[in-house]
């Protein structure tokens, strides 16, 4: 390999080696490490040697000799005779890479006239775990640092968000924080419209002008206050990209408090139901249109003959004298199948008003007895995937066996340990994704008890349920509620399925 980008004329080098019984070795190593850096018009500065048959001890001189001069910038580069005499434990192999990267100080093997680099996959996954372990300490850090805040009843976030206001009585006084009255009814509005799934554009339009302290509404400042759990009297820190314009951070690295000093105006379960609706718009599971198509029955509809999807088309056509031809119709994707959109709205209308008869109570038990059947499915889910998670630990544990039997081998066989690495780091790999599809399924499930399954947040669902007449938009939001789905046959004839299970159920 061509060293020359690496090593320029001049630099200062330190030989790192480990003594061997066989003195002969030990000068092979030298030699081949001075000449090297001669033929580069390098210095050695200086030379750490270890002793070699105690590599395994813990408190080797020189490498922790190595690393503290590293740090104190003694040397540019290190010179070793092979990568095999560096260390005989791992973890110092990928410690000093590791730490020799971060410091931009190249390893050099003489032998190969390589540079023993950090390509390595065992060496990512270590740094990627130093990094884990840096963003949970600064995690666990600002975790205490709020802690003492909200104890103290400290406020060091700036401006009190919309609505509220920020007041110290006097001096060294704990603040707290009050209900800015006019702005809170704007507040309210706010979280109003983006329940009936209006977005944040929309609502920003339908704000008085110049409400939001002397400025336009925009759809950043709508955002602000959906996506912020303080009207629900939480702090959340870490919520916000610092550098990306009005960006969240993922939700899992926020660290979110309970705060006594804020006075909330929604509960915790109905500001998780509107992240969720926030969260599922982003996913773009829901597209803009979802609820406000004029196809009343979009997404829902079946075809009972080829079990195709029925989507809406405007067919209509105005003749140059203003006459209306054709009409909005259903089609099947699959089979073609053609259904007059005006006359299955109707149709469907008469199917829901049948179901006004049921009464409340019923109804919010079927929702509830239906949100329990999911979150049961969900259980049994979240035990399988235990099930392959302790198989893979076990796996585990015996490649960590077998790795820790390599290395007292006489005869070391750097291949077997490699390959072992390599195992591990995928079982590792592994073992996190499963972890992190429990922790899915688990706040999946935490998000359907304490929000799906609330009565209140139901009965809010419901609140237009037993009206006589109907906007588009809420009878829209209705139906995708109330049905899973519509199936059509082939004379035309509608068959709705409740995604509850109701008494009475036809
Ligand atoms: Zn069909």
């Amino acid at each position: 390999m061509d060293l020359s980008k690496v090593l320029q004329s001049g630099m200062r080098g330190v030989f790192y080696g480990r003594h061997s019984t066989h003195k002969q070795t030990m000068e092979t190593q030298r030699r081949s490490a001075y000449e090297l850096a001669e033929k580069y018009e390098c210095t050695i500065v200086n030379e750490i040697l270890d002793e070699g048959v105690s590599s395994r001890k813990k408190d080797r001189k020189g490498y922790k000799q190595l690393i503290a001069d590293a740090y104190s910038e003694k040397f540019d580069f290190v010179i070793i005779y092979s990568h095999s005499r560096i260390a005989r434990i791992p973890e110092e192999h990928e410690m000093i890479r590791l730490i020799m990267h971060q410091l931009n100080i190249p390893i050099i093997e003489s032998e190969t006239e390589n540079l023993y680099d950090y390509g390595d996959t065992i060496y990512r996954a270590i740094k990627d775990g130093v990094a884990k372990y840096e963003l949970d300490k600064i995690r666990f850090n600002t975790r205490g640092a709020m802690q003492t805040l909200v104890k103290n009843g400290l406020w060091t976030g700036g401006k009190a968000p919309f609505g509220y206001r920020y007041t110290l009585k006097e001096r060294g006084d704990n603040g707290k924080f009050e209900i800015e009255e006019i702005e809170m009814e704007l507040v309210k509005k706010v979280f109003e419209l983006y329940k009936n799934n209006h977005g944040f554009s929309f609502i920003a339009k339908h704000m008085p002008v110049n409400s939001h302290r002397g400025k336009e509404w925009n759809k950043d400042r709508v955002k602000n206050i959906i996506t912020n759990p303080f009207y629900a009297g939480y702090i959340a820190i870490r919520r916000k990209h610092e550098k990306k314009h009005n960006s969240l951070r993922d939700r899992n690295e926020w660290v979110m408090e309970k705060s006594s000093l804020i006075p909330p105006v929604l509960s915790i379960e109905e500001w998780e139901y509107c992240w969720d609706l926030y969260m599922t718009k982003m996913k773009r599971k829901i597209s803009p249109k979802h609820f406000k198509t004029s196809f009343l029955l979009t997404s829902l509809l079946k075809c009972e003959d080829c079990n195709g999807s029925l989507v809406g088309k405007d067919q209509r056509t105005k003749s140059n004298q203003g006459k209306v031809y054709g009409k909005k119709v259903y089609i099947c994707k699959a089979c073609n199948f053609k259904l007059n959109a005006e006359e299955a709205h109707e149709t469907a209308i008469k199917i829901f008003k049948t179901y006004q008869g049921v009464d409340t109570e019923q109804l919010i038990e079927g929702i509830q007895g239906k949100v329990e059947n999911e979150i049961k499915i969900i259980e049994g889910n979240i035990e399988d995937l235990e099930v392959v998670w302790n198989a893979e630990k076990r796996k585990l544990q015996n490649c960590d066996l077998e790795i820790e039997k390599a290395f007292k081998e006489s005869e070391t066989n750097e291949t077997r340990i490699k390959i072992f690495l390599i195992t591990k780091e995928k079982l590792l790999n592994q073992i996190h994704q499963i972890e992190a599809v429990i922790e899915e399924k688990k706040s999946k499930i935490k998000f359907l008890e304490e929000v799906q399954k609330n009565q209140i947040l139901i009965e809010g669902q419901l609140k237009n349920f037993y009206l006589n007449s109907f906007t588009q938009q809420d009878l829209r939001v209705l139906f995708l509620y109330l049905f899973e789905k519509i199936t059509v046959n082939n004379q035309g004839a509608l068959k709705c399925k409740l995604r509850f299970n109701l008494e009475g159920d036809r």
